[in-house]
């Protein structure tokens, strides 16, 4: 089982005595850094040239360098940048600036887990990953709350890091929630593992061939929509606040008896055969090199998905159904 960490197992004044960069101001960025500054820690963001969230940072009172610049000053650099540039930034801004003793964080832990990024064998790299976006852990923190991190050490060189580590953590107001000890490779081949076989792939195209099945049957599309998408919601969160005890709970003894008996015939041997095949060309950087490669390559087939989902009879019924309900912001 997981080993949990709280506020009392963490010291604040660690990272209150070390000069911490954070590179970009984005999600992450700006709720780690407005949130850092308000724990009493000395704050400086490091961002490109043409940046467009540099006046938003010096709005919130940030001071805002080059990335080399707030680097260069820095003890504790989080890179929060979008994980395909990050190795980019590192090459170009961060490398020629570490002195040992430094640590180097990060938020994700692709980089480090496939060897884009390959730091000296004299600084600390550690991850502090809040489990949810960047606006919820800001917002939390406001509020004397937290949102849940997950806290990792890849590279120990000065036999500190995991309490530099939790102490950043605490300055997020992580251990508030509780922060969970993993690896870099745990992180980033199960954030890689959810977010395609579940969360974002497996649920787009669930919700996709059950829309189809429908519509292809004759049914109208705006109903279709409405069963298979809009109640997903409401499907969520029931799961999220009871798990799937009151999700079956909440909903007819019928639709609980069609969950037993239809559910694992669509997810079946076949579907986790192919999540086992799939989990396997994530550990073996089979699909953190070919992701890699098509960013640089300037995204063709990435625009190309995009497009054509873009224009799917599900989304274009879903546009003009979300109008009709007011409760429903698209711009949330
Ligand atoms: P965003 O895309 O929200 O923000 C990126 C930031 O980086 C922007 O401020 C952008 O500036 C800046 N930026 C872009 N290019 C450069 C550059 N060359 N040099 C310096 N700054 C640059 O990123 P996220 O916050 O979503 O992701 C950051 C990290 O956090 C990733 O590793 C991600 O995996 C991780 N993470 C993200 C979560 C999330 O909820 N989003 C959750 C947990 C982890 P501008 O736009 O002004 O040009
Ligand atoms: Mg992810
Ligand atoms: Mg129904």
């Amino acid at each position: 089982m997981a080993e949990l960490f709280y506020d009392d197992d963490a010291d604040l004044s660690i990272i209150q005595g070390r000069k911490v960069a954070v590179i970009g101001y984005g999600s992450q960025g700006h709720a780690h850094a407005l949130s850092l500054r308000d724990s009493g820690v000395d704050v400086r963001i490091g961002l490109h040239e043409g940046s467009k969230s540099k006046a938003q940072a010096e709005e919130q009172g940030l001071r805002v360098l080059t990335v080399a610049e707030a680097a260069a000053e820095a003890d504790v650099i989080m890179i929060l940048v979008p994980d395909p540039i990050q190795a980019r930034v590192y090459e170009e801004s961060i490398k020629d600036n570490l002195k040992d003793g430094d640590a180097i964080f990060f938020g994700h832990g692709l980089n480090i887990r496939y060897d884009f990024i390959k730091p000296p064998a004299g600084v600390d790299v550690c991850m502090v990953a809040p489990k949810g976006p960047g606006h919820l852990v800001r917002r939390q923190y406001e509020e004397g709350r937290g949102v849940p991190c997950i806290v990792a050490v890849e590279q120990d060189a000065t036999g500190k890091g995991f309490a530099l580590a939790l102490s950043y953590a605490k300055g997020i107001g992580g251990t508030r929630a509780g922060v969970i000890k993993t690896t870099f490779t745990e992180e980033t081949e199960t954030d890689l593992f959810g977010e395609q076989a579940v969360l974002c792939g497996g649920t787009a195209a669930l919700v996709k061939a059950g829309f189809e099945t429908l519509v292809e049957a004759g049914y109208q599309p705006e109903i279709a929509y409405f069963e298979c998408l809009h109640e997903l919601k409401l499907i969520v969160d029931l799961i999220y606040e009871g798990g799937l005890e009151k999700m079956r709970w909440s909903v007819s003894e019928t639709a609980e008896w069609g969950d037993y008996v239809s559910g694992p015939r669509i997810i079946n041997e076949n579907t986790k055969a192919e999540m086992k095949k799939i989990l396997g060309e994530i550990q073996d950087g089979t699909f953190a090199n070919n992701w890699i490669a098509e960013y640089n390559a300037g995204l063709p087939r990435y625009n190309e998905y995009k497009k054509a989902d873009e224009g799917h009879l599900l989304e274009t019924t879903g546009k003009k159904l979300r109008k009709l309900m007011s409760w429903v912001d698209e711009e949330a």
